[in-house]
């Protein structure tokens, strides 16, 4: 079953042709890679799948419903989460809290109309924060985390949405190697698990070939290849233009 298609986007800025055709699927509980150079279209085609960006020109569509061209907070309430390249937190709440915060806004709640606001999800919040690892931080200012543990949050944060899709935009971005690795093993390990499907781009290159099971490459705005991780890496011409080879 396909969970999100998208079809023949295409994008300009001026005279920058930053998505050509771009047509890719991705089913539930997928890993599908977006790689390419710096300026290939990668944030571009995030944010036309997000909302963010109105395509020019193509559709999306989330499990066969047209979502193109909706207004993120719609396309984030039909099951798309997304975490940013840029904590979006609040740095002196809780670590708990935060992911409380996040249930509350998914379940339509209003904070100040309920009489124990602070008990309010925090079982669920518990629940997601041991998912990424986090539980024992459960009571810490998310301000003092270390900046790997900050993105566990933010995992859990986005999860707190119930998502059919994650979108994530260069999650390990400013992570050290080993890190990097272990929140992409999460991250792969927990939407098997729920079957989420995740689109995720990615510099490390060894981090993609581990855990994508697709991989999808952009140059220039246009797809050049896709495939297995084992397809694109003996790709002549991925090679030729992309790993340098
Ligand atoms: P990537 O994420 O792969 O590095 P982007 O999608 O951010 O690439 O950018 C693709 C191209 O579109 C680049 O040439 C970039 O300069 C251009 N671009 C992206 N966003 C804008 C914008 N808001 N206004 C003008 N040009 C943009
Ligand atoms: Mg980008």
């Amino acid at each position: 079953m396909t969970l999100l298609a998208a079809e023949g986007l295409n994008k300009r800025f001026g005279g920058v042709v930053a998505a050509k055709d771009v047509s890719f699927a991705l089913a539930a509980g997928e890993m599908l890679a977006i790689i390419g150079p710096n300026g290939a279209g990668k944030s571009t085609t995030f944010n036309m799948v997000g909302g963010q960006l109105a395509p020019s020109s193509g559709r999306v569509l989330l499990a066969g419903r047209d979502i193109t061209g909706l207004p993120p907070r719609e396309v984030c309430r039909l099951g798309v989460g997304r975490t940013f390249q840029v904590a979006q937190t609040f740095l002196s709440m809780s670590v708990a809290g935060n992911v409380q915060m996040a249930l509350i806004a998914h379940h339509g709640r209003t904070r100040d109309v309920v009489a124990d606001a602070a008990s309010l999800y925090r079982a669920e919040a518990l629940a997601l924060l041991a998912q990424v690892g986090m539980a024992e931080a459960a009571d810490r200012p998310i301000g003092e985390l270390a900046y790997g543990d900050v993105k566990r949050v933010e995992l859990a944060i986005a999860l707190a949405a119930a998502p059919k899709l994650l979108l994530m935009d260069e999650p390990t971005a400013g992570m050290a190697p080993r890190e990097r690795a272990a929140l992409m093993q999460l991250t792969a390990g927990i939407a098997r698990g729920k079957g989420i499907g995740v689109l995720f781009t990615e510099h490390d290159m060894d981090a993609v070939f581990a855990h994508a099971d697709r991989i999808l490459v952009l140059v220039r705005g246009e797809v050049i290849a896709e495939g297995s991780p084992e397809s694109v890496r003996a790709n002549p011409e991925v090679q030729r233009v992309y790993l340098g080879q």
